[in-house]
């Protein structure tokens, strides 16, 4: 399959990332969000990455206004018409991307690839929301797109080989490694990661030590990069909560229920970076 024009629908955190690197790549994108003013922060999060690029040596400033003008945005589905991929990466609720999956159907191609970068959604749920569900699969980017290495695949029941070598080749294009899943809730990464942070979070809600001790133990204990606390912050609290709760659901197993002061976090609107609190203030 070849790829030129590529639609991602949401604007967010992960969404502009992946504008980002489908624009750095050559391929011309088109950036969907209900919320014009999430659109504009994503263009400018983007602009910034690039000029971060430009301040290390590693981009020139012809090859960022080629990678801008391969740009454009919009807050109608409908300007993914003539796109041959689409990947979905909208608030991280089944209810909102159920109904961008159905409508997408109705606006592209049949043979339009349409992925979803969600972190925990079961992609062969998603798949059945579609008529021809074997074109859909779970494209992962991991936060900071533009810098992580990893792309994971999730093949949902129903994707079939075409479309799980297109998106297995695209990930290669892209400079990333790809790692194919089976699918299951929170695939290989949030099924690893987000029980750990939701623990994190149980340390510090049973006073055992500073959020900035948790962090620092897992840093210089078990040499991660970055804490879990600072991790979630960095991924949204909102985003880790909707996560632990599929867990929760999917296994029904009490092991994965969220800590109350993650829920709580969340009910008072402290996100982390994306709202300059969480278990930090920024
Ligand atoms: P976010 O809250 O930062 O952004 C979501 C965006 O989707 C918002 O701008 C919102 O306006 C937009 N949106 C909501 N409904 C929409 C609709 N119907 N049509 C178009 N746009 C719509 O969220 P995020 O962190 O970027 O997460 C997006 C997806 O990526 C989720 O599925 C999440 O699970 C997944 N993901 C997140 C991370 C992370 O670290 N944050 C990592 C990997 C995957």
């Amino acid at each position: 399959m070849k790829f030129t024009r590529i639609g991602v629908i949401g604007a967010g955190t992960m969404g502009n990332g992946i504008v980002q690197v489908f624009a750095q790549a050559g391929f011309s994108v088109t950036m969907i969000d209900v919320n014009q003013t999430a659109l504009e922060q994503g263009l400018g999060n983007i602009g910034n990455s690039l000029s971060r690029l430009i301040k290390k040596g590693t981009l020139s400033e012809a090859d960022r206004d080629a990678t801008l003008s391969r740009i454009s945005s919009d807050t109608h589905l409908g300007a993914v018409a003539d796109c041959q991929l689409v990947v979905e990466a909208a608030t991280e609720n089944p209810q909102i991307k159920e109904k961008i999956f159905r409508e997408l159907a109705t606006i592209v191609p049949a043979d339009t690839i349409l992925a979803s970068n969600t972190s925990s959604i079961s992609l062969t749920t998603i798949a059945a929301w579609v008529p021809q569900p074997q074109r859909v699969i779970g494209m992962h980017f991991m936060n900071p797109v533009p810098l992580m290495q990893l792309v994971e695949i999730i093949r949902a029941l129903q994707t079939d080989d075409a479309t799980h070598a297109a998106i297995h080749a695209l990930s290669v294009t892209l400079g990333k490694t790809p790692v194919t899943v089976k699918d299951g809730a929170g695939f290989v990464s949030n099924r690893v990661l987000m029980p750990m942070i939701n623990e994190a979070a149980f340390v510090l809600y049973e006073n055992l030590a500073s959020a900035e001790d948790i962090d620092t133990v897992m840093k210089l204990g078990m040499n991660h990069p970055i804490g879990p606390l600072a991790l979630a912050d960095l991924i949204g609290l909102d985003t880790c909560l909707s996560i632990m709760d599929i867990l929760y659901r999917e296994f029904r197993d009490s092991k994965y229920r969220a800590c109350p002061l993650l829920v709580q976090l969340v009910a008072a609107g402290q996100l982390g970076r994306k709202t300059k609190k969480g278990f930090y203030a920024y």
